[in-house]
C-alpha cells in the first residue's frame, strides 16, 4: 500500500514537471477484464466461424452464398437484441453467380483427374467439352498480336497457359508463421497499392485482358486454363479478372488448374504426346438483382449527449469462390460480431452508439465501403462532406487472416500514437504491444481515412495467410486459429468500447482533396 502510494505521488511529480507528456487516456479497465473474462469463458466464436463459412459457403459477392452469410448476420444480431440490422445496398455491383457442377478430366494418352477450378463469374461449358489442349506462354497470352495470328489453331482447342515449374526449396521453409519482436520493431508500410498502380491495371491490363479473351471466343477455343507456378502441393489461388459487371463481354470459359497438373500435360506435350481435356462445368448467373449490399446493425449509445455519435467496427464479408473465405475475411467478421456480441451481452453502456458494417465487393476494389462512404460521409466526386461525417469517432477494421493481433497501424495519425500506445498496454501480455506510425492499404478502412474518419487496420500475425489460404482452395475453417480470433475479439471489443465513452471523438488528420485510391474499378 505504502509502495504504491509512493509511487503514486512519485508519478504524480514526473507528470507535473515534464508538462509534455501526452494526455492520459482515462481507461476503462474493469470493462477490459469482464471483456476478456467473458469472452475465455463463454466464446461464440466457434458457432459463429461454422455459420459464416460452412453453412453459408463460398460468400462471393452478390452470389447466393453471400446472401446466406449476410441473412444469418442480421438474423443473429436481431437475435442478439441489437438493433437496426439490416443489409443496406450500396450501389450497383451486377450478376448473380455460383458453380453447379464442374469437374476436368485428362482423356488422352489416358484417363485421369485434373485438380482445376473454374473462375468466378466465368460463363459454364454448355454441356461435355473434349478437345486437344494447346499450350501457350503467359507472355504470348497478353499479346494480342500472337494471338490474333494464331488465332485458327486456338478452335476446338483447351488454351493453357504454363511457364516455368515452381521451386520446390520453398517446402523446406515453414508455410506459417508469427512476428518476432524485430519485425514488430520495424513495420513498413504494407499491402499499399498506389493510384498509378490501379490505373495501369484498369486502362491497360484489364483491356488487354478482355481483347485477348475476345480472341479466344472468336477463335472458338474450348476454355482458357492458367496454371502458375504458385499453385503448387494442393494450394490452387483462384480468382476472377472481371466478368461481373452488366457490361463484361462474355469469354470462353475461364479456368484455374493446379501447377502440377499444368508442368505434366506440359511435358507430354513435349514429348510428342496429344493430350486431351474433357470438361463439364455448369454455372447459374442471374441479374435479377445487380445492387450490392453490405450489413449493418447497432449498440445505441446511452448518454445523451454522445450517443447521436458513431464508433464503427467492421471487416468485409465477401470472399472468393473456391473454398470458404476463412480467413479472407471470415476471420474479420467473426471477430467484429462477436465483439458487439460481447458488448451487448454483458450490459455495458456505451456512450456514444456503436455499429458494425459487414462490406461486400471488397475484393473487387473496397466497393462496398466506399459505396457506403459516399453515400454516408463523402461524395466521391466534389469531395465535400456530408453531416454524418462529422459525428463519426473512429472505425476499425480487420482483414489480414487469422493471425491474434499484435498491435495497430496508426495509419500516420501521429496524434493516435500515444493515445493506442495507453489503450493497448493492458494487453500487453496477449502479445499485442506495437503501435505503429505505418499506414497499411488494400481493405476497407482505407474508404474511411479518405473521407476523413480516423479509420485503422489491426497489426496480425501472418499465419499461413500469405503461402496458404489468402484467395485459395484452401480457405477453409480448419485453417482458423480460433484461439488468436478471440484474443483479436478481446482486444477490438475494448478498444470500440473505449472509444465509445473517451470524452472527446478521436483526433483527425487533415481532410484531402483527392480521388479515393481505389475509385474505378
Ligand atoms: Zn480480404
Amino acid at each position: 500500500m505504502k509502495y504504491i502510494k509512493l509511487n503514486f505521488i512519485f508519478g504524480a511529480l514526473l507528470f507535473a514537471s515534464t508538462g509534455s507528456y501526452a494526455q492520459q487516456e482515462v481507461i476503462d479497465t474493469a470493462a477490459f477484464s469482464r471483456i476478456r473474462k467473458a469472452e475465455l469463458s463463454s466464446s461464440q466464436i466457434p458457432q459463429i466461424a461454422h455459420y459464416l463459412t460452412d453453412v453459408s459457403g463460398p460468400r462471393l459477392t452478390n452470389s447466393p452464398g453471400y446472401a446466406r452469410a449476410a441473412s444469418w448476420a442480421v438474423a443473429t444480431m436481431k437475435k442478439w437484441g441489437m438493433t437496426n440490422a439490416a443489409t443496406e445496398p450500396w450501389g450497383t455491383f451486377g450478376k448473380q453467380w455460383e458453380v453447379q457442377d464442374f469437374s476436368m478430366m485428362m482423356r488422352a494418352p489416358y484417363n485421369a483427374q485434373i485438380r482445376a477450378y473454374p473462375n468466378p463469374w466465368s460463363p459454364g461449358s454448355t454441356g461435355l467439352l473434349q478437345g486437344e489442349v494447346m499450350i501457350i506462354t503467359s507472355a504470348q497470352a497478353i499479346d494480342t498480336v500472337y494471338l490474333n495470328s494464331h488465332a485458327t489453331g486456338f478452335k476446338g482447342k483447351f488454351v493453357l497457359v504454363t511457364g516455368e515449374a515452381a521451386d520446390y526449396k520453398k517446402d523446406f521453409e515453414p508455410s506459417a508463421e508469427r512476428l518476432a519482436d524485430t519485425a514488430l520493431a520495424n513495420l513498413k508500410d504494407t499491402y499499399m497499392v498506389s493510384r498509378s498502380m490501379i490505373d495501369m491495371y484498369t486502362t491497360k491490363y484489364l483491356k488487354i485482358f478482355k481483347t485477348a479473351d475476345r480472341i479466344l471466343k472468336n477463335a472458338g477455343a474450348l476454355a482458357f486454363i492458367s496454371a502458375g507456378r504458385s499453385n503448387v502441393n494442393g494450394t490452387v489461388f483462384v480468382q476472377g479478372r472481371y466478368g461481373y459487371k452488366l457490361t463484361d463481354p462474355e469469354t470462353v470459359p475461364q479456368v484455374t488448374m493446379a501447377s502440377e497438373d499444368g508442368q505434366k500435360i506440359k511435358r507430354l506435350i513435349q514429348s510428342g504426346q496429344k493430350v486431351e481435356l474433357a470438361m463439364s462445368f455448369t454455372d447459374k448467373t442471374s441479374t435479377e438483382d445487380t445492387n450490392g449490399y453490405n450489413v449493418v446493425g447497432e449498440i445505441p449509445g446511452t448518454d445523451p449527449k454522445l450517443k447521436s455519435q458513431l464508433v464503427m467496427l467492421g471487416g468485409h464479408l465477401d470472399s472468393w469462390q473456391a473454398a470458404t473465405g476463412a480467413t479472407d475475411n471470415a476471420a474479420g467478421c467473426i471477430v467484429m460480431l462477436e465483439a458487439v456480441r460481447l458488448l451487448d451481452s454483458l450490459g455495458l453502456k456505451p456512450k456514444r452508439t456503436i455499429r458494425i458494417a459487414l462490406w461486400s465487393g471488397e475484393e473487387q476494389g473496397l466497393l462496398g465501403s466506399f459505396g457506403y462512404v459516399k453515400s454516408h460521409f463523402r461524395d466521391g466526386v466534389k469531395f465535400t462532406v456530408k453531416p454524418e461525417q462529422a459525428k463519426v469517432s473512429a472505425y476499425f477494421n480487420l482483414d489480414n487472416g487469422t493471425g491474434k493481433i499484435r498491435g495497430i497501424f496508426a495509419q500516420n495519425n501521429e496524434k493516435m500514437k500515444p493515445i493506442f500506445e495507453q489503450w493497448l498496454k493492458p494487453f500487453n501480455d496477449l502479445g499485442a504491444t506495437t503501435v505503429t506510425m505505418a499506414n497499411t492499404g488494400s481493405t476497407d478502412h482505407l474508404a474511411f481515412d479518405w473521407a476523413g474518419i480516423p479509420g485503422f487496420q489491426f497489426v496480425q500475425d501472418p499465419i499461413d495467410y500469405e503461402t496458404r489460404t489468402h484467395h485459395s482452395n484452401m480457405d477453409d475453417y480448419d485453417h482458423l486459429m480460433i484461439d488468436d480470433l478471440k484474443q483479436a475479439a478481446i482486444i477490438v471489443a475494448s478498444f470500440v468500447y473505449q472509444a465509445s465513452i473517451r470524452p472527446e471523438m478521436l483526433p483527425r488528420k487533415p481532410l484531402v482533396n483527392e480521388t479515393f485510391v481505389f475509385d474505378g474499378f
